[in-house]
C-alpha cells in the first residue's frame, strides 16, 4: 500500500497508514518528476511525500 500526501496532510497520511496496515510507515520524498504527476490522497494539491510499508 502506498499513500501520497502533500505537506499539509502528511500527519494524517501517516496515521491512516498505521490504522489501515498496522505497520510502521516509511515516509519518502517524491522526486520532482513524481510531484508533477501525483496528487495528494486527501486534497487536490500536488503530493510531496509517499508513505509506504517496507
Ligand atoms: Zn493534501
Amino acid at each position: 500500500m502506498k499513500t501520497y500526501s502533500c505537506e499539509t496532510h502528511i500527519d494524517h497520511a501517516l496515521d491512516m497508514h498505521v490504522a489501515e496496515t498496522e505497520n510502521f510507515p516509511m515516509m519518502d520524498l517524491l522526486s520532482e518528476e513524481e510531484k508533477l504527476s501525483t496528487t495528494c490522497s486527501y486534497c487536490e494539491q500536488s503530493a510531496t511525500y509517499v508513505v509506504s510499508s517496507k
